[in-house]
């Protein structure tokens, strides 16, 4: 089924057709094809986007409107694994890419911030370093011991992120469809592509993240596909969370919207190996897992208003893929976020567009698909 949020009445997305040959490609219609679309047609550049299904069908309408600094790994392991410099440039993006989702969202993005919580004492140590090592940096960070209501008996403690936000990340990415054609660029829907050579500009950017398959066979490879499942309640009637929550190293995780129903997803580590799939459909085993964790919340399961399932991509480093294929002359990939594109994919999106239009792009040194 479709996304909760992707069942809020939409404006079409208008058809516009590009006057002369298109001078890039783009092949996705999520928050990064979108956001390179903005960005290339911003710079003057003619720019068509295909998307197989319609704006934000893929993961980009389909997650946990969790719009989170940093990446799939927590600070202080980035900082072991890539060294503090890079680690500390790749947050600091996170950031800035955070205030961009601000400046482009509107209604769609809350500053709310989020909390990340200790499911059990091994946890709460981690999230200790990470939390020590992130003010080392002089991050913005608070360390929570008192947990309000549910929390304080099941959670160990958490970190909050007082800049991060809540999103409604499918109204997020048709706005940034719409700012992308009013900019000039050529949104195709319901427009698949099967191969690269059909297209005919000579740069294409892949931005297909989790549906990434049969275009380039070394970024099938490079990408695994991998399924989260969510659903959702009926209105609580009451406010019971804040803000964005995820515990269990991101295994539950859930927000309530601001009509009041609870949007949860997770449990995925019940059953690892099936959900490295591509197949974008629900299963008995997963949902019974997050209705428990919607009864450990709340004491109780409200009705269930919708439930559904989306793909994300990937990278065995934890670490998007984002800049020129060097499999493919003339080709860019963005994609691979490892569960975290919806800042990251904004940022990887107009970064690959500026590497595009010639301007240096350091920051996209440690995301060189190359490296895999
Ligand atoms: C259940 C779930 C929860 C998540 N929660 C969060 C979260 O809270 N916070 C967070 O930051 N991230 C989260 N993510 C990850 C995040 O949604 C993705 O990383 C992000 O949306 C990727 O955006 P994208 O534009 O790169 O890819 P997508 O949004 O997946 O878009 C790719 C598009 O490419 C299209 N496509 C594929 N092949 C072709 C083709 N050959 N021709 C034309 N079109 C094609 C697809 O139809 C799709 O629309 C979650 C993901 C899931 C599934």
């Amino acid at each position: 089924m479709a996304s909760h949020w992707l069942e809020e009445a939409a404006e079409p997305v208008r058809r516009r057709v590009l006057r002369g040959r298109a001078e890039v490609e783009i092949v996705g219609g999520g928050v990064t094809g979108c956001a390179a679309a903005l960005a290339l047609a911003r710079g003057g550049v003619r720019v068509r986007l295909h998307e197989a299904r319609s704006v934000a069908s893929g993961a980009s309408g389909r997650n946990g409107g969790f719009a989170l600094r940093g990446g799939a790994m927590p600070y202080d392991v980035a900082c072991r694994q890539l060294g503090s410099g890079p680690a500390r440039a790749l947050w600091a993006l996170s950031e800035r890419g955070l205030d961009r989702l601000e400046e482009l969202a509107g209604d769609a993005l809350a500053r709310v911030g989020s909390l990340r919580l200790a499911g059990d004492p091994g946890e709460r140590t981690d999230l200790r370093a990470e939390y020590t090592a992130l003010v080392a940096d002089g991050f913005e960070v608070e360390w929570v011991d008192e947990l309000a209501g549910p929390l304080g008996d099941r959670y160990h403690g958490a970190i909050r992120h007082p800049r991060d936000g809540a999103l409604h990340p499918a109204r997020w990415v048709r706005r940034l469809a719409a700012l992308a054609v009013e900019a000039g660029a050529e949104v195709r829907e319901h427009s698949p592509v099967d191969v690269l050579d059909d297209l005919e500009a000579p740069e294409v950017v892949i931005a297909t993240d989790g549906y990434t398959r049969g275009l380039i066979p070394e970024l099938d490879g490079a990408v695994r596909p991998t399924r989260g499942q969510m659903l959702v309640t009926e209105p609580l009637g009451a406010r019971v969370f804040a803000c964005p929550h995820y515990a269990r190293r991101g295994f539950d995780y859930w927000q309530q919207t601001p009509d009041g129903r609870l949007v949860a997803g997770g449990r995925r580590d019940l059953d690892l190996a099936a959900e490295h799939t591509l197949e974008e459909a629900t299963t008995p085993q997963i949902q019974g897992g997050i209705e428990d964790l919607v009864r450990e919340m709340l004491g109780r399961l409200p009705g269930i208003d919708g439930r559904w399932a989306g793909i994300f991509g990937c990278t065995d480093d934890g670490l998007p893929l984002a800049g020129r294929a060097p499999w493919r002359e003339g080709t860019w990939v963005a994609c691979g976020y490892s569960g975290h594109g919806n800042v990251l994919g904004l940022a990887c999106g107009e970064l690959v567009a500026q590497a595009i239009l010639g301007r240096p792009c350091p920051e996209l040194d440690p995301f060189d698909p190359a490296r895999l």
